[in-house]
């Protein structure tokens, strides 16, 4: 262990023993495997020194760049005091502050936080409060969920049943519970004279005609609010929350806010809620909301809710748990990502740390071979047109490989290549990122 190596001696161990996620391992005999020895800013290292951008956070986790001195200096100071304890029956400092000034963040809106380790186990949490919310109601019958075409909300096997990504639904498909599938309100949709306000309006009528039929037997809808991200950053108007907070109180139906990718500022507010005045019912919360350093995730939920599950009887109590729920050093990590967001001012220099990006992508977003150029706060995509078909289908993979090439680390989805970097980047970052992205583009789709 303690020899040094090199990246090749690593990566030939790693692919004898580690079973690496959302990979089809075989693809390892062309696609490149980096080992990774250590990270500062927005940089990943190999263990020859080569170097890598993070253009998208490490899976859209990291805002603050690897081995950021506060969050480390954060979880030093934890680390010695208490590295976990359970949370049944106990509570400690790092939890309760968290759930404060998360509280606080939702003007209290939804003051109650319910805690585990990753992303879809929130959404598993969200699902299964909303329907023992209506049950405890007397409303056993509403069982039902609701997502949009394109959704992803995570894959375990409830969360699974929420996302329309056939390549991760189609192969578990008889492992699941049907949901209600509606049209994505995304602004590509728009036909010839129409606005992203209309392709909204139009999305909300189907949900409408749905929660017509079947609202009595519909527990509640989960979106991905102002941007699909897994399904390829797929962008809408704000105006599609407020209009669906205003059905799902017409029809009894809860409104689940994963903000899992696009929460902790990602689109510009810290909330993506916020950018349509309402709130949810249920909102999920996990990737950034540790800075990218630890597993953590957590719904928040309104007063409501937590009052229809308080009772002397068990069984009306909410009936889950995860060994390492609030986890304290977790917890540190969020808390001092949170302080980073007051002390930095982050939001309002992320606007303009976004307004430069998009300039210095401009000569992208007008490529005779990109389409659907878009962008909201610290969100960019663009489409590849790609006319053919195995080119197109393998243009992800090679993007990736000639983007390592070329010292950066971006994974298109499809043909749609995205940056999502930490909220970090230097004047000099800035620009080689796009000049990096538009090298790679310029070779993949010429070669
Ligand atoms: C990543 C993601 C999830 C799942 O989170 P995991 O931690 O990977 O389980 C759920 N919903 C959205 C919107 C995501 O982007």
């Amino acid at each position: 262990m303690h020899k040094p190596q090199s990246s090749s001696d690593w990566i030939a161990r790693s692919l004898r023993s580690v079973w690496h996620p959302c990979t089809q391992m075989q693809h390892h005999e062309e696609v490149p495997l980096i080992a990774v020895s250590h990270g500062k800013g927005p940089w990943l290292y190999d263990h020859e020194g080569r170097r890598y951008l993070d253009g998208i956070s490490s899976w859209w986790v990291n805002l603050f760049g690897h081995a950021n001195p506060r969050i480390n200096a954060a979880l030093k100071d934890q680390l010695d005091r208490l590295e976990h304890a359970m949370l049944a029956g106990f509570t400690h400092e790092p939890v309760i502050a968290l759930s404060e000034k998360l509280a606080a963040l939702t003007g209290y809106n939804l003051g109650h936080a319910f805690y585990a380790s990753d992303g879809a186990s929130a959404v598993e949490i969200a699902m299964k409060m909303s329907f023992h919310f209506w049950r405890n109601g007397g409303y056993s019958a509403k069982q039902e969920f609701v997502c949009l075409q394109g959704s992803y909300h995570g894959e375990t096997i409830g969360a699974l049943s929420v996302t329309d990504v056939p390549l991760f639904k189609d192969a578990y498909g008889p492992l699941l519970r049907a949901a209600h599938v509606v049209p994505a309100p995304d602004a590509r949709n728009a036909q010839e004279g129409e606005s992203a306000q209309d392709v909204a309006r139009r999305a909300i009528g189907d949900v409408r005609s749905l929660f017509e039929q079947r609202g009595d037997r519909i527990a509640a809808i989960i979106v991905e609010p102002l941007v699909q991200c897994a399904t390829g950053m797929a962008m809408y108007d704000p105006l599609y929350l407020e209009l669906l907070r205003e059905l799902c109180d017409q029809h009894h139906v809860h409104l689940i806010a994963d903000e899992i990718a696009v929460g902790c500022g990602r689109t510009g507010t810290f909330f993506a809620c916020e950018q349509a005045a309402i709130w949810p019912d249920f909102l999920c919360l996990s990737k950034g909301i540790s800075g990218g350093y630890l597993p953590l995730s957590l719904v928040l939920s309104s007063d409501a809710v937590y009052q229809a599950f308080y009772s002397e009887d068990i069984t009306r109590g909410f009936l889950h748990s995860h060994s390492y729920t609030g986890n304290p050093l977790a917890c540190r990590a969020a808390l001092a990502t949170l302080d980073i967001f007051e002390q930095d001012d982050v939001l309002n220099r992320n606007r303009e740390l976004a307004t430069k990006l998009t300039i210095a992508l401009a000569p992208l977003a007008e490529h005779e071979r990109v389409r659907h150029f878009r962008q909201r706060g610290m969100i960019f995509a663009f489409d590849a047109v790609e006319p053919d078909a195995a080119r197109a289908s393998s243009f992800a993979r090679r993007f990736f490989t000639a983007a390592v090439e070329h010292e950066l680390l971006l994974r298109p989805i499809g043909r749609t290549v995205y940056l999502m970097p930490p909220y970090v980047l230097d004047e000099e970052e800035v620009a080689g990122l796009a000049a990096r992205t538009q090298k790679v583009f310029d070779t993949v789709i010429a070669h």
